[in-house]
């Protein structure tokens, strides 16, 4: 029956045995965390301390829950139904549903999505008179969910976190929008916990009838919550005190969404004489990838430092590899012969995984792959050309290519936002039923005769002519100009400008990458034709797959070999770490590499080009400064790059040069922004995407000091502010 704690080493036995009371297991990657929490949950059952049901369990995202159950069942030899298991936002979700009623909702309320809750919110400063262009609702909305990530109700904010968003009015607007979700019975994703944190502190009932449930509490990937999630423990813990939280410090790369580093520390205060485990033998990796992940992590300063050795038998292994090559083609070739030739020596495809920075980065490898014919999936994300703008920017083109594309001139009528609701787009479907023509030809017809009014009829007519100028753009200087000056001009690139969601950097970052896709074909039609062919590639779903994601979604999993592409500066660490100056989010970046290198079991391929393509331009690129932070002893360096600068200057033959107009500004804004004109003096108060507001403290030629009012003190380049006081 105790067979199950055989698997295990003495450090971790020790930290499933210690039922009872808080443990904190603190520990370095692959050494057997989330092993000991799923070995601890059997435990308890098997040695009837608990029913499955009183075990409450966190795990980060839904995908490890799953596996969660799966190891727990396979542990039981039976299925585990019932459980208490899931994220943070489930879990709370299922709470609130039972008590929904105590804090003015009903059972059956719904959960908005980011759409829903900025439209609410709008709704709300308009009601407010509040002027949308002056006080973007996008940044209210951020501070908002910053508030809810610390877990302050509308009334419950200190002094030192309030905001000066329109003049001191956030307070009562985000009061406001509270009211009117809680009048639609509604919730956002922020209030699935502030509201079950709230309940828990207010409910007295509530919180004892969870107390007597939940006898046990498991918490993976602790580095990475927040202080309302931090509460949410704290408050549930205070009942039986037998909670388990295991986390890795150099595994901290959500500080991004307000994940809170200081929650680690906090626990040893909020729970005296807390069990401290530490795990030390790294069972995933072989040696030289444990030495090169652990090299490249002392370079961090800010971290609470441990050792790590590997426990596995099969200590040697393969060198990490660091490969350069000559371009991000040449790139994604290489990636594609190494998973063929694994594939052919007997390797399994759901055993390899390619892991990006950012999910632009896909689209290359994704090519490659439906050229090879390789099977894969992307985890945590769409495939490239499904993603959202992606498809936007493809109507864009389908209609440009053939105006009587009825599907595509639909997604895009009104995309960005130009007031042609449904109404009418009634009047168009009818007109073109009518007169058996393309929506369109409808169009045009409507608006030479007269039939649309108002906003309605100016929008229209816009973009119509618009097309038509795009139109001539393609005649003229070809697709990859068309479609940079399409997305320009129709607003679509800056209606993700203007987005302040943490998904909207990414859109651009793809809508880029669509830029230069589009550069590698000699013609519009060629492109669209490639763009169906490649969306029919749908294979089944048993098969075993290549697997690609962002080293983000990465956390966690493990796979025998790992291709980590695209180890250059401004990619990885991203432009944005390198923008802001200082340490911080250099070593978050840091970290993520840590991440990346530890999903290795066996092999860990790191590759960098020396030449991106920017647009239609080539840029060299240098190597990321991790690649030059792996010891020498582990690392095998290879590549057909020679490094040498004349490199830079040819592009390869086959490459169809485009005739380029010189544009003005830079449409994408990032990464280069362009300097600042005018300086900013101390005191000023100025407004960062990021940080929010601040106050300058001191200034360094384009680098400032600002006390930000939610963040602290940071130091950031001026051109990445807004001055909000003059
Ligand atoms: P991460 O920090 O990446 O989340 P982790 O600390 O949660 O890693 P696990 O995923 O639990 O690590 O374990 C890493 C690998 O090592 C898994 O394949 C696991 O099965 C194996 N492993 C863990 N402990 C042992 C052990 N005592 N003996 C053999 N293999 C082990
Ligand atoms: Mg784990």
């Amino acid at each position: 029956m105790s067979g199950y704690l055989d698997s295990l080493n003495q450090a971790q036995r020790e930290a499933v045995e210690a039922t009872e009371g808080p443990v904190l297991v603190l520990a370095g990657a692959g050494t057997g965390k989330t092993r000991v929490l799923t070995t601890r949950f059997a435990h308890i059952l098997l040695s009837h301390k608990a029913f499955p049901n009183q075990i409450l369990t966190v795990t980060f995202t839904n995908k490890a829950a799953r596996e969660m159950r799966e190891r727990v069942g396979r542990i039981l030899g039976q299925p585990a139904e019932g459980l208490w298991l899931g994220t943070f936002h489930a879990l709370c979700a299922r709470m609130l549903r039972r008590f929904a009623d105590r804090v003015g909702l009903q059972s059956n309320f719904s959960i908005l999505d980011s759409d829903d809750q900025l439209r609410l919110l709008k709704q709300v400063m308009e009601t407010a008179r509040i002027d949308a262009k002056r006080w973007p609702p996008n940044a209210l909305m951020a501070q908002i969910q910053r508030w809810k990530d610390k877990g302050f109700m509308p009334t419950e904010i200190p002094a030192a976190e309030s905001s000066d968003f329109a003049n001191g009015r956030a307070e009562d607007l985000y009061a406001a929008y509270q009211a009117r979700l809680k009048a639609l019975n509604a919730v956002d994703f922020g209030d699935l916990l502030l509201l079950c944190v709230h309940l828990l502190k207010t409910d007295a009932e509530v919180l004892a009838t969870y107390h007597k449930m939940f006898r046990y509490i498991l918490v993976d990937e602790y580095q990475d919550t927040n202080l309302v999630q931090y509460y949410w423990l704290r408050l549930l813990a205070q009942g039986h005190k037998n909670i388990c939280c295991v986390g890795d410090d150099d595994q901290s790369i959500y500080s991004w969404r307000g994940a809170e580093i200081e929650n680690i520390l906090k626990f040893e205060r909020d729970f005296p004489g807390a069990k401290i485990v530490r795990l030390e033998a790294n069972y995933r990796s072989t040696a030289p990838i444990l030495t090169a992940a652990s090299h490249l992590i002392a370079h961090n300063e800010g971290r609470l430092g441990k050792t790590l050795h590997s426990g596995r038998n099969d200590a040697d292994g393969d060198n990490v590899e660091v490969v350069a090559l000559w371009d991000s083609e040449e790139e994604a070739r290489m990636v594609g012969s190494r998973v063929e030739s694994y594939r052919r020596a007997g390797e399994s495809l759901a055993e390899m995984a390619i892991l990006v920075r950012a999910g632009f980065q896909t689209r290359a490898f994704e090519e490659r792959m439906i050229t090879l014919g390789i099977p894969y999936r992307i985890i945590g994300g769409l495939r490239f050309y499904e993603r959202a703008e992606i498809r936007d920017a493809i109507a864009y083109l389908r209609v440009l290519a053939q105006p009587s594309d009825d599907l595509a001139f639909e997604r895009i009528v009104n995309t960005p936002k130009r007031g042609v609701g449904e109404s009418a787009l009634r009047l168009l479907h009818e007109q073109a039923r009518a007169d058996q023509l393309s929506l369109y030809a409808a169009t045009e017809k409507l608006l030479q005769g007269g039939g649309l009014r108002g906003k309605v009829r100016e929008s229209l007519r816009e973009l119509l002519s618009h097309f038509t100028h795009w139109r001539d753009i393609l005649g003229r200087e070809g697709h990859v100009v068309a479609l940079e000056t399409l997305l320009d001009e129709s607003g679509y690139i800056d209606m993700w400008k203007a987005d302040k969601s943490p998904e909207a950097p990414g859109r651009l970052e793809n809508l880029k990458e669509l830029v230069r896709a589009l550069a590698d074909f000699e013609a519009l039609q060629g492109f669209l034709d490639h763009v169906s062919l490649v969306m029919e590639n749908e294979e089944r779903d048993d098969d075993a797959k290549l697997s690609m994601m962002t080293l983000h979604g990465a956390k966690g999993l493990e796979f025998d070999i790992v291709f980590l592409p695209g180890w250059e500066e401004g990619v990885f660490p991203n432009q944005r770490a390198l923008d802001e100056g200082g340490n911080k989010s250099l070593e978050e970046e840091r970290r993520l590499a840590y991440v990346g290198i530890t999903r290795a079991r066996r092999r860990a391929i790191i590759s960098h080009a020396a030449n991106r393509r920017i647009y239609a331009n080539w840029q060299s690129s240098i190597p990321s400064r991790f690649i030059e932070e792996l010891p020498d002893h582990v690392v095998t360096r290879t590549g057909s790059a020679a490094m040498n600068q004349s490199a830079r200057l040819a592009a390869p033959p086959s490459f169809p040069l485009q005739a380029r107009r010189v544009r003005e500004a830079d449409i994408w804004d990032t990464p280069a922004r362009p300097a600042r004109t005018d300086k900013i003096p101390v005191g000023a108060r100025v407004f960062h995407q990021k940080f929010g507001y601040g106050r300058v403290i001191a200034v360094d030629d384009d680098r400032l000091d600002i006390d930000f009012e939610t963040s602290g003190e940071k130091r950031v380049l001026d051109r990445f502010v807004e001055r909000h006081d003059v």
